[in-house]
């Protein structure tokens, strides 16, 4: 996966919505700073998780790169071009290569329209198929996703909820895109469910070539999919690094404290090993903290925390972290603080339990 070509390239992202006042003159009085300047790389095949709490900007993440949100400043360049330039009829083209699963899959789908419908709606748009060629294509892609194709003309109401997941999954699939932003596309559904949806997942990628960013806030989830983990808190990226390196090496604070936090089923192991417990809340993006974001909540801040915004930088190769105490080997806090195994632990048990 280390030598894969970037299939995209994220550069210097925000996403800062304007909140306005006055009924007659509307005039911006502040701004939610949702994403604030993320850079990094989706490579060719690869599943790229994305994680963080609510609210931290993951989803509009998503919705910026696939530009379902107008960014406020960044490129976003996809084969060579800055999808953020393009003009509403080139991006409209290029909209069959980039495509989305929702988290919803009960808000996601139009009640009044058939499966058959939803599935085929994308080749309509792009006038890609039409007639029997257009219904062929439906059925197989119902098929190829689990769904049993005699049932191309019920409502989305017939189904229950992993099965309206596949036929989001099935739209997604219909124009043979090369880039899913899938997410959180578990999160709704029962336990017993969620297996099926990320085993689901993985074949198709495997079979049809697909790059995947998976959105997810369940830790164990992630790290069953994905080949590279980024973190994100409060709409920066903290850490990034393969899914082996963020869990046997957490190493900024945030990290840390998210891992820390997977439960261990196991009482021995649970009642030994470190926990983290972060104080407060997360800070509102409308003001965020000043210098490293984080720095209301880390147990190792200090005064260059709060004047200075660190940068990612490369703690070892592939694996990229902002912190200042990358700088400050010998301070409180710095590395390594968290027993490796004890992390591997828990998550191990934790997916194992899925
Ligand atoms: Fe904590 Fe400072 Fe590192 Fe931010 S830069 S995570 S406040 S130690």
């Amino acid at each position: 996966m280390s030598e894969a070509k970037p299939l995209l390239q994220i550069k210097g992202l925000k996403m800062h919505f304007p909140i306005y006042k006055g009924a007659f003159v509307r005039r911006e009085v502040a701004r939610v700073k949702a994403v604030d300047g993320l850079t990094f790389d989706v490579l060719e095949g690869e599943t790229l998780g994305l994680v963080g709490e609510s609210g931290c900007g993951k989803s509009t993440t998503g919705r910026a790169i696939l530009q379902l949100y107008t960014p406020t400043e960044g490129e976003v360049i996809f084969r060579g071009e800055d999808l953020c330039k393009l003009d509403k009829a080139t991006l409209h083209s290029r909209r069959k290569d980039l495509q989305m699963i929702f988290q919803d899959p009960y808000a996601s789908l139009n009640p009044r329209m058939t499966v058959g419908d939803i599935i085929g709606e994308p080749l309509k748009v792009h006038k890609m198929a039409t007639g029997n060629a257009l219904l062929s294509r439906v059925q197989e892609l119902m098929e190829i996703v689990g769904l049993d194709p005699r049932f191309v003309r019920r409502y989305p109401h017939e189904f229950s909820g992993g099965q309206r997941q596949r036929i989001g999954i099935a739209r997604a699939l219909t124009c043979n895109p090369k880039f899913i932003v899938c997410d959180e596309p578990i999160s709704a559904l029962d336990v017993s469910i969620q297996a099926q949806i990320m085993n689901l997942l993985e074949d198709l990628q495997r079979e049809f070539g697909l790059t995947y960013l998976f959105i997810a806030h369940d830790l164990a989830a992630v790290r069953h999919i994905s080949d590279r983990i980024a973190v994100m808190y409060l709409g920066n990226m903290v850490e990034l690094a393969t899914g082996e390196a963020m869990y046997d090496r957490p190493t900024h604070p945030y990290t840390r404290a998210l891992i820390s936090a997977v439960p261990i089923p196991d009482p021995e192991i649970e009642a030994t090993r470190e926990r983290i417990v972060l104080e407060g809340d997360v800070p509102s993006p409308l003001n965020p903290p000043s210098g490293c974001v984080f720095h209301t909540r880390c147990p190792f801040a200090w005064d260059r925390c709060k004047k200075e915004c660190p940068q990612l930088k490369e703690s070892e190769p592939g694996h990229f972290v902002a912190c200042h105490l990358l700088d400050e080997p010998g301070r409180e806090g710095a590395l390594p603080p968290v027993d490796g195994n004890t992390t591997k632990q828990a998550v191990s048990a934790s997916v194992d339990e899925e």
